[in-house]
């Protein structure tokens, strides 16, 4: 059946980004020691992928390291919505900056395989205090890491994933859906999004994916994912930076900020990092850099009392 086989196809989605970004870490682009761990067969992607997929990682980075850093009284919570093989929390930790809660959620059939190879992995549990391994419910329940099997579409199990990695529904929250609402029906991406804002009172939700699918460049992408039975569900309701904002107003969000990706690499990167990695392989397809760089984007809403993120984000 076609809903099947697409849920498995947007699971693919996860594998092709464990590679790409397995590719950029040999590559130099940035340090992940976490994420060989998740990939059979090590691929080398092209310059452009690369610098795509190290530019996506830098804008992520960039907003988590503002959250974590911002002074609070209370914990800090990061939830990643479809967060598939990510090894943020890893990482994070790794450099002595993860925050209290850590949870991620994905389908049981990626969390159930995630949770095996954290098991498995010597160099991955040690991040891990007080660890129950549950692979066949897809769950990992520790001190400051949660992984649980849920449906993004089901708010009920949301709510109670919630509640088992005993979240603070008022400590701030950093929310991130990278590359995955685009795959919901747009129905149960807005839903979602109404479901966060009313469950949240210090929430930033952090939405990274594609825009423009309208143009040249945006059909080819609709085509490619397509053809491998994965379609952009959510590219023409939301495809422009107007309508990714747009988007968490009508939502339940107070402030909402969309940015693009060509503008994200050339104003809120920094130049530092910028010139040392544009130094790692020979690159010469600019045009097609910049065309590719504005169909992706991050888009932010914002729910606060006291001005708890204030400040926060790109400006
Ligand atoms: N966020 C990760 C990253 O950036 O590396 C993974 C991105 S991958 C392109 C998309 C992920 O979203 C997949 O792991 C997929 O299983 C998950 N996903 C998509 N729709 C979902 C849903 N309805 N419920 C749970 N997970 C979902």
């Amino acid at each position: 059946p076609r809903a099947s086989s697409s849920r498995a196809a947007v699971q693919a989605t996860n594998d092709d980004a464990s590679a790409s970004k397995l590719s950029c870490v040999r590559k130099g682009y940035m340090t992940d020691n976490y994420v060989q761990y998740f990939v059979r067969r090590p691929v080398k992607r092209s310059p452009l992928i690369n610098r795509g997929y190290f530019a996506r990682w830098a804008a992520i980075r960039a907003l988590l390291m503002q959250f974590l850093s911002q002074p609070s009284s209370k914990r800090k919570q990061i939830v990643s919505l479809g967060a598939g093989f990510d090894t943020t929390f890893f990482q994070l930790n790794e450099e002595e900056n993860a925050p209290d809660i850590f949870m991620e959620v994905d389908f049981l059939e990626v969390t159930s395989k995630k949770a095996m190879i954290v098991a498995a992995c010597k160099e991955m549990a040690r991040h891990l205090e007080s660890p129950v391994f549950a692979p066949e419910k897809g769950e990992i329940s520790s001190e400051h890491y949660k992984l649980f099997a849920c449906d993004l579409t089901d708010t009920a199990r949301l709510d109670a994933v919630c509640e088992k990695a005993d979240l603070d529904l008022s400590a701030p929250t950093l929310i991130l859906a990278e590359c995955v609402l685009i795959y919901m029906d747009p129905e149960a991406s807005r839903a979602l999004l109404r479901w966060a804002a009313s469950k949240f009172s210090n929430a930033v939700f952090v939405a990274y994916e594609q825009i423009h699918g309208e143009d040249a460049f945006g059909q080819q992408m609709i085509r490619n994912l397509e053809s491998r039975g994965c379609p952009l569900l959510g590219i023409h309701d939301t495809s422009t930076l107007e309508s990714k904002m747009n988007r968490f107003l009508e939502t339940g969000w107070k402030r909402a900020v969309a940015v693009d990706m060509d503008e994200i690499y050339n104003r809120h990167i920094d130049p530092v990092e910028r010139r040392r990695i544009e130094r790692l392989e020979i690159f010469d397809e600019f045009e097609e850099w910049h065309i590719m760089q504005e169909h992706y984007c991050v888009a932010y809403g914002i729910i606060d009392e006291n001005e708890t993120f204030a400040g926060f984000g790109f400006s």
